[in-house]
């Protein structure tokens, strides 16, 4: 069975087709067909997945000087943002003139149009301003000088919604089809110019959001139109892929275990498949993945992971019980950490905190492990944050989670994370000498230990003090029992690096021209450019990323079809 574009779009074909339809994948059709553009949206999973890897996300976004960070009196500018992302980009490579580029422009975007757009659309955010990615050496390298993580109020959907609707209404109106279930394996070229794609009809999808979905084929397409826009995501759901591209040279063997960030849709298929038609990928060997994942109990996907995202409190320990240097601190350094993880010839490592700790401390990455903050409800949250316990998701974790070991004292602590590994690696006298010595430190307001250092200064931000760091206690007082200790995994999120574009969003062949009809946006092309980030990211710049790439590529290819 062969589906032509002439039984959907007028003229036998379309003025262009959306290659996934994840965050990028909407803002680039909604501002498509916005120009009056049609537009044909392919995506492999069913209609229900609308928004993609967005809608699980935490909707957290990196913004510049915004309302929310000067009411806590954060003074920030787009020339600190620049100074901080190119300290952590770190770009020294030929190929990084694009990435660069975007970033700048993005950086710009975040500081000016970005907030009004997206306020104008119908978003809003939470007003604690989180202060991720801190860095933690010196003012010209990695991290955020300032806190810039705005959370969306209802999180990842809050995020998608207004996208969403936007293209909604078009497909009402009969400007953009979404074809859900098309799988596409081959994107057409005639001419030097691509002009369709085509691929495989799967079977009607039976699965809810997230989960996998079968890949049985049911029929072949081909599509053609003016412009194809590859939206089609990163490959952190592919550990092949990642384990084939992971950097050896900077970060050793990749782990042998990791557990799954992002869904089994996230499969990176496209990247080979666009490279086909002429596309350069590059920085394939710059990706972001997390050291503090959580097995969760009560999976979606694959292998599912959550990450937590964590105050700065807890000790972090490797495999052996050695205590994690600085800047590998708790929601500081996260390559760093990953590095010295895995120097220890283990893929694990772990917090060592207690109740206090984790009531303040511990939040869980993703829409449904916030349903506070999804609901975009003010009475949830301030029940959920401010009441008595950690938030429920994080108890549930704390009690069904096969990663948690909790205990009212440190011997039967140590013995607990030792029968959960099936090794004797974590030894009581160690464990109880470090312990001793960093609650020692804690008698002043100052401290020679960096972390106790870190805890101070965090505590002079007014949203860290209210709702991040635990007030400095003895970690071996009884009071602010029981101990927890939580194993830790690799988890896989993010793909730095990506298919070569211009800050338009237009793909590029290997000696660096734009091959014709051809764009990409979001994750496959490294949110932008190729890879915007460099080597390191700040945070809420993968969603922003989506934004801007989808919008400025949507915009460019409306003028040309
Ligand atoms: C739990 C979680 C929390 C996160 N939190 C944050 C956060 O707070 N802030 C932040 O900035 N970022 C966050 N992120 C990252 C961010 O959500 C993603 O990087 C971003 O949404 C990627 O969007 P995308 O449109 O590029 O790709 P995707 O969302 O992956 O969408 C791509 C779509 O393309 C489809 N597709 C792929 N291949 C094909 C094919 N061959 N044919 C047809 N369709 C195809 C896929 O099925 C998918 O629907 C988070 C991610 C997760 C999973």
């Amino acid at each position: 069975m062969t589906e032509t574009g002439s039984l959907i779009m007028n003229n036998n074909h379309s003025d262009a087709i959306v290659v996934g339809a994840g965050l990028a994948g909407l803002v680039a059709a909604a501002e498509l067909a916005d120009a009056g553009k049609s537009v044909l949206i392919v995506e492999q999973e069913g209609e229900n997945s609308m928004g993609g890897q967005a809608h699980w996300s935490l909707g957290g976004l990196f913004l510049v000087d915004s309302p929310e960070q000067r009411r806590l009196r954060i003074k920030d500018s787009a020339e600190l943002a620049l100074q901080d992302w190119l300290g952590s980009a770190g770009f020294d490579r030929e190929e990084d003139y694009w990435p660069r580029k975007t970033a700048e422009a993005f950086v710009e975007f975040a500081a000016g149009e970005m907030r009004p757009w997206l306020y104008d659309q119908g978003m809003r955010w939470f007003p604690v301003v989180g202060w991720a990615e801190r860095g933690g050496s010196t003012a010209t390298g990695h991290g955020n000088s300032v806190p810039r993580f705005h959370i969306t109020w209802g999180t990842g959907p809050g995020v998608v919604a207004p996208f969403e609707r936007r293209v909604r209404e078009h497909m009402d109106q009969g400007r953009i089809t979404l074809k859900a279930r098309h799988q596409v394996s081959r994107i057409l070229t005639a001419d030097g110019r691509v002009t369709g794609v085509a691929g495989e009809v799967l079977a009607p999808s039976t699965v809810q959001r997230g989960e996998r979905s079968s890949r049985d084929v049911i029929g072949d397409f081909e599509f053609l139109a003016g412009a194809v826009l590859v939206t089609s995501g990163g490959i952190g759901g592919n550990h092949d892929l990642v384990r084939e591209y992971w950097p050896r040279d900077r970060l050793g063997e990749p782990p042998a275990s990791m557990v799954s960030g992002v869904p089994h849709h996230v499969d990176g298929r496209m990247i080979a498949i666009t490279r086909d038609a002429g596309a350069a990928v590059i920085n394939s060997d710059r990706m972001w993945h997390y050291t503090e994942g959580l097995k969760n109990w009560n999976p979606i996907w694959p292998n599912h992971g959550i990450r937590i995202i964590p105050g700065p409190s807890s000790l972090w320990f490797d495999a052996n019980g050695r205590r994690l240097p600085a800047p590998c601190l708790p929601g500081y350094d996260t390559l760093a950490t990953l590095k010295e993880i895995l120097k220890s010839g283990h893929d694990y490592s772990w917090f060592v905190l207690d109740q206090s700790i984790i009531e303040k401390e511990f939040a869980l990455s993703g829409s449904e492990q916030n349903p506070d903050m999804t609901s975009g409800q003010w009475k949830e949250v301030l029940k959920s944050r401010l009441g008595k316990g950690a938030p429920a998701p994080v108890e549930a974790f704390k009690k069904h989670g096969e990663d948690f070991v909790v205990a009212d004292d440190l011997k039967t602590l140590v013995d607990g994370m030792n029968r959960l590994t099936g090794e004797q690696r974590i030894d009581y006298q160690r464990l109880h000498a470090e312990l001793t010595a960093r609650d020692n430190q804690m008698d002043n307001p100052y401290a020679k230990d960096a972390q106790i250092t870190a805890i101070h200064g965090a505590r002079r931000y007014l949203g860290d003090k209210l709702f991040r760091a635990a007030k400095p206690h003895r970690i071996l007082d009884p009071q602010h029992g029981p101990l927890i200790a939580v194993r830790l995994h690799i988890l896989t999120r993010k793909t730095l690096g990506g298919l070569h574009t211009n800050v338009d969003g237009q793909v590029l062949d290997r000696a660096g021209d734009p091959v014709a009809g051809l764009y990409a946006a979001g994750e496959v092309a490294g949110f932008g450019g190729g890879g915007y980030h460099g080597y390191n990211a700040l945070e809420g710049t993968f969603l922003g990323g989506c934004i801007f790439s989808g919008r400025r590529a949507g915009r460019h290819a409306a003028t040309v079809v």
